[in-house]
């Protein structure tokens, strides 16, 4: 049985109160480990030894030291790659493919930033002969990191590389449900030779992660989750003003037009609807369709769902695993039900898949809701499991429209041969991502985050570092005379 510790100012440690929580298996609904459970107390211990930390030698490290540091990590991920990949498929229950593919990204964002930080240097700016006038870019000290359960160890990368490389001083805390892969990094961190206090893990609850966003000795959090939780962290900030960034939810369309490439964009509206079965920020869940391809392309995703293969993450044949909790599950058939009361037609799913197997666990099958229309529930709302909801649309400015009606700005994709049609709905759509011909691709160069309520700031890119920095004119008179402003 795995057990989790805290990691504080460089020692292992229980929580204050030896608080534990069992860890289940998405599949089969047993403890796969028990984790230590924080509280506020400990997260304060935390803090402070990542303040102290950062108030000593760490602000001393030069650029070169942070990135040898950053690669460093990338070659202890790629080392323990197939372990962390087994850990995140058996904690949130997606396909060890996935996981593998997660830690290949996970090592290639520390790789990134490792570059992008070792090419920092400032500017200097025109200024009289007799001053030094230069632009800097200095860490903004202690950051809490709070990340979600769907990509525990990627979320958690995104936020750690800038954080480390620009800097600062670091107190994580994944979530409750799915700390495994997050404590196995801080197990490789624990193997550098990193000062006491410059990186920390506190696995708990929403407590925790409050009292990470309160705190007045943290000078930034990041956060990435649901929008109730965003709200409360962004109120929390308001204490020291500290700064925020805020990953949340999105509610995706992905829009296909008649003129489409229709072999892919059927693949690819599976793709986009159940990689991870749906649990991804910017699942393509919202499908809208032009009228006069709808019901061709309707009966062939119905053709198509019965043939995913449901299963274990670590059968090789699988191609979707379960939902990652029994609160996503229950969520989830809610969301459904509420769909099919609002008149949306159930093609295919909406239950538990039959068979013994999956009798215990989170499963569910693939869904299909068709004939939902743009006021529904369901079209408004993140979903966030194994549901495509369908909608037809008969004109570029109607579709357009529906699209942007939405408290959420995350991303979305537009499928057409059209190439002036593809730049106008680029344009027109207003998301942080949009993809043209293709869905969910995203790397290290690019900048990912959302427009309105799916959040505030961006994450990777040369963006994603300058967010870990605060901007400083340094100004320095290297002549100084009187200046007879009020007389002699
Ligand atoms: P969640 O908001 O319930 O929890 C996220 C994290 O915040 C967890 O660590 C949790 O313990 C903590 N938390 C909960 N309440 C808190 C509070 N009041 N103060 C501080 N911390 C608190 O989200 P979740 O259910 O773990 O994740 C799913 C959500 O995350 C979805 O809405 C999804 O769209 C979003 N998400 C967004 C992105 C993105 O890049 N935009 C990526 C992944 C997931």
């Amino acid at each position: 049985m795995i057990q989790t510790q805290l990691y504080i100012d460089g020692q292992w440690q229980s929580p204050i109160d030896q608080g534990t929580r069992a860890i289940l298996s998405p599949a089969d609904e047993s403890v796969i480990a028990q984790a230590a459970e924080a509280t506020r107390a400990d997260a304060r211990l935390a803090i402070a030894a990542a303040r102290k930390a950062f108030d000593g030698p760490w602000r001393q490290t030069t650029i070169r030291d942070r990135a040898r540091l950053l690669n460093k990590i990338a070659e202890l991920i790629d080392r323990d790659a197939e372990k962390l990949a087994h850990l995140e498929s058996l904690n949130t229950g997606k396909t060890l493919t996935e996981s593998r593919t997660d830690m290949g990204d996970i090592a290639a964002t520390f790789r990134y930033f490792a570059g992008l930080v070792a090419s920092e240097s400032g500017a200097v700016n025109e200024a009289p002969h007799h001053v030094i006038s230069r632009t800097l870019r200095e860490p903004v000290g202690v950051c809490g990191l709070i990340t979600p359960w769907n990509y525990p160890l990627l979320q958690a990368a995104w936020k750690i590389a800038p954080a480390l490389g620009a800097g600062n001083t670091v107190v994580i805390k994944p979530s409750n449900l799915t700390p495994l892969t997050t404590h196995h990094f801080t197990q490789l961190v624990a193997e550098l030779d990193l000062p006491p206090g410059v990186f920390n893990l506190v696995t708990g609850g929403a407590e925790v992660g409050a009292e990470l966003a309160e705190s007045l000795d943290v000078d930034l959090v990041s956060f990435t989750g649901g929008a109730y939780a965003g709200e409360s962290i962004m109120k929390a900030a308001t204490g020291n003003f500290k700064r925020i960034g805020l990953e949340l939810g999105g509610k995706n369309p992905n829009i296909v037009f008649a003129d489409a490439d229709l072999d892919a964009a059927v693949d690819y509206a599976l793709n986009a609807a159940f990689f991870h079965a749906g649990q991804v920020c910017s699942a393509g869940s919202r499908l809208m369709i032009e009228d006069s391809i709808y019901d061709a392309f309707i009966s062939r995703l119905a053709e198509r769902l019965p043939r995913i293969v449901i299963g274990n993450g670590f059968h090789g044949e699988t191609q979707m695993g379960p939902v990652q909790s029994a609160q996503q599950h229950e969520k989830i058939l809610g969301m459904v039900q509420a769909g099919i009361a609002e008149g949306a037609r159930l093609v295919h799913g909406g239950k538990r898949p039959a068979g013994d197997v999956f009798k215990k666990g989170y499963w569910l099958e693939p869904t299909l809701l068709a004939d939902v229309t743009a006021d529904m529930k369901i079209a408004k709302e993140e979903i966030f499991g194994p549901v495509i909801t369908a909608e037809r649309f008969r004109s570029e400015e109607e579709v357009l429209r529906a699209a942007n009606d939405t408290p959420y700005g995350l991303a979305g994709a537009v499928w057409t041969r059209d190439l002036d049609k593809a730049n106008r709905m680029s344009r027109g759509l207003r998301f942080g991502t949009v993809w043209v011909n293709d869905y969910h691709p995203y790397f290290p160069e690019a900048p990912w985050g959302g427009y309105k309520a799916s959040g505030i700031g961006r994450e990777l890119a040369r963006v994603g570092l300058d967010e870990y920095t605060e901007l400083k004119h340094s100004y320095i008179n290297l002549a100084p005379k009187a200046m007879g402003w009020f007389g002699a």
